[in-house]
C-alpha cells in the first residue's frame, strides 16, 4: 500500500473523483444486500437505513464530489511584512496509508463515511469493520473488493482486540481514524503514540437533554422519543438521558409515552421501526440498569428476540452505573432540576459529552447553556440531526473524542496542510543579513 501511495497516482482528483463515483455505484447497485445485511445484524428498517446508512453516505460523497476540487485548490494567504515582497499559500496533501476502524451499531455509514474523506484527501485506507454486526461487514467486504484494488483500499476482518495491534506494532499508519467506546479509544491512542501517529478519536459518552420549564414539550418529547429509540438507543449521540425542569416532568414523561404510542404503537416488539439489541453481551449489561430506579413506562424484554422495549426511568441514584456508564440502549432516565447549577453539577460527573441538547424557548437560556457546558456539538430545540449537516464539523471533545469529519471537514481531517513562504530573489536587502548590530529598531518596526 505504501508503495502504492508512494506512485502518487492517488494524488491527481481524476483518480479521486473517479475512485468516489465507483464507491458510489457500488453501494447503489448493493443497495438490497446492505438492507438485508443491516435488518440481520440490528434489524433496522429500509427507511431508517436510508436516513441513517445508506442514504447518509451517498448524500456524503455526493457533497464530496460536488466540492472537491475547490478544496484540493491551494489556499493563497497574506504575508507579514518582514516577509514581503513574498507570497504565502497553503497546499493540501494526502496523508498517506490511514487505518479506518468502524464500530457495529451503525456499521456501513461510520466505516465508509470517513473513507470517503480519506479518497478525496487523497489516501490510501486500510479498514477494519466491527466484529459484531458480522452481515454488514460481509457485504461491506464485497463492495470493497468489487471497488478498489487491495493496494488502494484494503478490508481487514476479524477480532479487533487482536488484529489492531497486528496492524498498528507492525505498520507506522500515517492517521488513525477510530470511531467506538472511550474503552477502547484509550488503546488506539497508546498504540499510536508509540509512533507519534496522529489520531482521529470519534467516541462515546453520555449525552445530556435539557428541557427546561419554558420548553415546547410536546415537540421535545416527540424528538427525544424519535433520537432515543432510534436503532433501540445505540446510537453515540442519543439523548443518554434527560434533566428536566421540574415543573414540567410530569407533563415531559407523558408526552414521551405519548409519542411512544404514537410513532411505535402498543406493542414495541411487533413495530416496523424499532430494532433489536445487537448481541447477548449487550442484552445482558442493559438488563441490569432495568433495576437501578422506577420503571414508569415500558421495561418488558425477550433475551430470545433481543428486544428491549423503550423505556422510561425515575428515581435513579447518581452512583448507580446507569449514571455512570454510556447506556447505548433503549433506556431512558429522566431526572428533575430546579437550578441551572443543579444540572450542570450533574454533567459534570461525565465531562465533555459527544453531544448536548437543549430544549427552551429563550435565547437567552440557550446561549447560556450552550456556553456553560463543554461538548462536542449539539442542537437546541432537536436531538442527534446535527451530524446529518455536512457543513458542520463532526466529533467530540476530552472523553468524546478528538478531532472531527463530514464534508470539508473530514477532507482536512486526511490532509496535511503544507504552509509554504515563497520569496522573489530580485530584493534582497543587506539588512535582512548579519551582522545584525544596530538594526534593533528596524527589526521592532518589521516585528510587532
Ligand atoms: P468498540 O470500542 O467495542 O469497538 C470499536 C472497534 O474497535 C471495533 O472495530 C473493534 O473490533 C475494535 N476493538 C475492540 N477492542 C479492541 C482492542 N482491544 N484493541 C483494538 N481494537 C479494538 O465500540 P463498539 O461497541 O463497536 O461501539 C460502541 C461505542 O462506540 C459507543 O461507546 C458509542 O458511543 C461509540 N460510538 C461513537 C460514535 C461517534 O461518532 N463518536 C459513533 C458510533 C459509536
Amino acid at each position: 500500500m505504501r508503495e502504492y501511495f508512494e506512485t502518487g497516482i492517488t494524488r491527481h482528483y481524476f483518480f479521486r473523483k473517479d475512485k468516489l463515483n465507483k464507491l458510489k455505484e457500488t453501494v447503489i447497485k448493493y443497495q438490497q444486500a446492505i438492507q438485508d445485511a443491516l435488518y440481520k445484524d440490528l434489524k433496522k428498517s429500509p427507511e431508517e437505513i436510508w436516513v441513517t446508512e445508506t442514504g447518509f453516505l451517498l448524500s456524503e460523497i455526493s457533497h464530496t464530489l460536488k466540492h472537491l476540487k475547490q478544496w484540493m485548490e491551494p489556499d493563497s494567504v497574506s504575508t507579514n511584512l518582514l516577509n514581503i515582497p513574498s507570497k504565502s499559500y497553503i497546499i493540501k496533501e494526502p496523508l498517506g496509508t490511514v487505518l479506518i476502524i468502524g464500530p457495529w451499531n451503525y456499521p456501513l455509514q461510520l466505516l465508509f463515511t470517513p473513507l470517503v474523506g480519506a479518497i478525496a484527501a487523497g489516501n490510501c485506507a486500510v479498514l477494519k469493520a466491527s466484529e459484531f454486526a458480522p452481515a454488514t461487514a460481509a457485504i461491506m467486504k464485497q463492495i470493497i473488493a468489487e471497488t478498489f484494488e487491495e493496494q488502494y483500499v484494503l478490508f481487514i476482518e476479524g477480532d479487533g482486540a487482536t488484529v489492531i495491534p497486528e496492524m498498528m506494532n507492525n505498520f507506522v499508519f500515517d492517521h488513525v481514524f477510530y470511531t467506538g467506546s472511550t474503552v477502547v479509544g484509550k488503546i488506539i491512542y497508546q498504540m499510536a503514540a508509540k509512533n507519534l501517529v496522529p489520531v482521529t478519536l470519534e467516541l462515546g459518552g453520555k449525552s445530556p437533554c435539557i428541557v427546561e420549564e419554558d420548553a415546547n414539550i410536546t415537540v421535545a418529547a416527540k424528538r427525544i422519543a424519535m433520537a432515543k429509540f432510534s436503532n433501540a438507543g445505540q446510537m453515540c449521540v442519543t439523548p443518554d438521558y434527560v434533566l428536566v425542569h421540574a415543573s414540567q416532568k410530569e407533563a415531559l414523561i407523558v408526552a414521551i409515552k405519548k409519542a411512544l404510542l404514537q410513532f411505535l404503537g402498543n406493542e414495541a416488539k411487533d413495530s416496523y421501526d424499532y430494532g433489536r439489541i445487537i448481541n447477548e453481551k449487550q442484552f445482558d449489561r442493559l438488563l441490569n440498569y432495568l433495576q437501578q430506579g422506577t420503571i414508569v413506562a415500558g421495561g418488558k424484554t425477550d433475551k430470545a428476540q433481543l428486544y428491549i422495549e423503550p423505556t422510561i426511568m425515575e428515581n435513579i441514584s447518581l452512583d448507580s452505573s446507569i449514571m455512570k456508564d454510556e447506556i447505548f440502549g433503549p433506556i431512558l432516565p429522566i431526572i428533575s432540576f430546579t437550578t441551572m447549577e443543579e444540572a450542570t453539577a450533574i454533567i459534570a460527573h461525565n465531562p465533555n459529552p459527544l453531544a448536548f441538547y437543549v430544549f427552551t424557548s429563550s435565547n437567552k437560556k440557550e446561549t447560556k447553556w450552550i456556553n456553560a457546558i463543554p461538548f462536542g456539538g449539539g442542537c437546541v430545540n432537536n436531538v442527534a440531526l446535527h451530524l446529518t449537516n455536512h457543513e458542520l464539523p463532526f466529533g467530540g471533545r476530552g472523553f468524546s473524542g478528538t478531532g472531527s469529519y463530514h464534508g470539508k471537514f473530514s477532507f482536512e481531517t486526511f490532509s496535511h496542510k503544507k504552509g509554504i513562504l515563497k520569496t522573489p530573489t530580485w530584493f534582497d536587502p543587506n539588512a535582512k543579513y548579519p551582522s545584525y548590530k544596530g538594526k534593533l529598531q528596524i527589526f521592532k518596526w518589521l516585528i510587532k
